[in-house]
């Protein structure tokens, strides 16, 4: 019995959207262009990710890289 894959699996169904790793803190998105694309916008990743209110991309921050926005 293991809990945790069970609350992985419930996660991810109710995050159905794109992930991608990024380095930086700040990034822009623009949706990835084409028809699928919106107007650049520049997302601040707080707590290593952050979301794009336009097309609902998921930025999470890679490991390894130090999240300084609190000094
Ligand atoms: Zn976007």
């Amino acid at each position: 019995m293991i809990m945790s894959t069970d609350a992985e699996v419930s996660k991810n169904i109710l995050e159905p959207s794109e992930r991608i790793e990024v380095n930086t803190l700040t990034i822009a998105c623009d949706g990835g262009g084409g028809a699928l694309g919106h107007p650049r916008v520049f997302l601040t990743l707080k707590d290593g990710q952050a979301e794009c209110g336009y097309c609902g991309r998921r930025y999470i921050l890679k490991a390894g890289i130090i999240d300084r926005t609190g000094l």
